[in-house]
């Protein structure tokens, strides 16, 4: 396994800037996982290995792109129609199998390699057939209707980057140059645990003073739409001993170990003392909210992410900070969320200096224009905002009170994280 060499994790104890943090971290994480070559079935989703570069030009010839007639366009009266002999027929799959002659049509379709020398293609529905002749009307531009080879790719094309997650599009572009396997790098290990006296497992009672476990299922939710390998290790009590031997144990053959919780530095919040027994542990204090520090280290050869216990806290720093961390230790370069500016429908008081996400439901306006509303409830453990949301609203550090009908930066959860 691929260590991250340096500490990697470190930052100094002062209030850091969110996009400070965020592009310092990024020139520090490397890849961490191996490579593999996958079928083009399985390799929806994965990120890519290795530089897809093109040994064809795609398409592979000039072709027409409509039902027609093929012509050379100097054989064209450019005053009045002409009238050519039909002497061939091309169909997608099929070429002429002969050199076009000039003085000559060739009935082609959708598809079918373009005749040579033949530069120009007639609509099927513009023109006239009159027994083996065809009428073409004045006035077709040279060039018309034809497919040039190699105007999709080109050979020698780079057409898709190491590092990117594959999407369907991807997919359809790697067979269209006759690729059907492609190394992509292996699943992220991920070990994933809550922590707390208090959470109790949803498959269970929850004993008096209890609650169930939510971050857990969130989060290994989310870690799944990432295409991660999820272990569940369950519930560590709070208990520094317990808690490190979970831990170091998980170490060995995970990437991450993730936990929620026990992190806010309280009496009862054990983490800290566990990973210092077995590497090093940094609390990055974010000028974030919502967001409660969130813990990185590294223990051993595997990194550590400790999320916030609230459960809303947990999903946004999870989102926020550690998605593009895992991203990048699981081969991925070059993730953004989507972020657009849309209006508010609501006034907004907030700290300087401090960034904020709000949740937010998009709707519109009377004309139609997109509009966000802000969700009634906005505690750091009221998970159904989370739910009753559509994304975030990010409200900058320099921002001290929002005006209703503002525009902010809008961050669709669908955006951030879809899989
Ligand atoms: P902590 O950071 O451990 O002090 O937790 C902060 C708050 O989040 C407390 O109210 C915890 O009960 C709650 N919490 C911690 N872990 C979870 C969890 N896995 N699911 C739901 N709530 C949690
Ligand atoms: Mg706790």
């Amino acid at each position: 396994m691929a260590q991250l060499k340096d500490d990697c994790f470190a930052f100094g104890d002062a209030l850091v800037p969110f996009d400070d943090a965020m592009s310092d971290l990024a020139t520090r994480l490397k890849t961490v996982v191996e490579t593999e070559a996958v079928s083009l079935i399985e390799a929806g989703g994965r990120v890519l290995a290795e530089d897809l570069v093109s040994d064809r030009n795609v398409p592979p010839h000039d072709n027409s792109a409509v039902d027609g007639y093929a012509v050379f366009f100097s054989d064209l009266d450019p005053d009045h129609e002409t009238r050519l002999p039909v002497s061939g027929r091309v169909a997608a799959g099929h070429p002429l199998g002969r050199d076009a002659q000039p003085g000559e049509a060739v009935q082609i379709f959708t598809g079918a390699p373009m005749p040579s020398g033949m530069d120009t293609v007639f609509m099927e529905e513009d023109v006239a057939r009159d027994g083996d002749q065809i009428v073409l009307p004045k006035g077709l531009k040279q060039g018309s209707n034809r497919r040039f080879a190699g105007e999709d790719v080109k050979t020698g094309d780079v057409i898709v980057v190491d590092g990117t997650r594959l999407r369907p599009q991807e997919i359809g572009l790697a067979a269209s140059i006759g690729r059907d396997r492609l190394t992509v790098y292996q699943p992220l290990r991920v070990a994933v645990f809550s922590t707390g006296d208090e959470v109790s497992d949803p498959t269970g009672d929850a004993p008096e003073g209890c609650i169930y476990d939510a971050n857990r299922f969130s989060v290994m939710a989310l870690l799944h739409r990432l295409g991660v390998a999820v272990t569940d290790l369950g519930i560590l009590p709070d208990d520094e001993a317990a808690i490190s031997a979970a831990l170091g144990k998980a170490a060995s053959d995970h990437h991450v170990l993730m936990t929620s919780g026990g992190v806010s530095a309280g009496e009862e919040d054990h983490i800290k003392a566990a990973v210092e027994k077995l590497g090093r542990i940094h609390f990055w204090r974010l000028a974030i909210k919502p967001g409660r520090p969130i813990a990185l280290g590294q223990l051993g050869d595997a990194s550590f992410i400790g999320l916030p216990g609230n459960p809303v806290a947990a999903m946004v720093t999870f989102l926020m900070i550690a998605q593009p961390i895992l991203r990048r230790l699981a081969g991925e370069t070059g993730y953004r969320a989507a972020r657009v500016k849309v209006a508010t429908d609501f006034a907004y008081k907030k700290k300087k200096g401090r960034r904020e996400w709000v949740r937010v439901t998009l709707g519109s306006d009377g004309n139609g224009s997109p509009l966000l509303s802000k969700h009634h409830s906005s505690g750091a453990g009221i998970l159904t905002s989370m739910s009753g949301a559509d994304g975030l609203a990010e409200i900058g550090e320099d921002i001290e009170r929002l005006e209703a009908g503002a525009s902010v930066t809008y961050i669709p959860f669908s955006g951030l994280i879809s899989g």
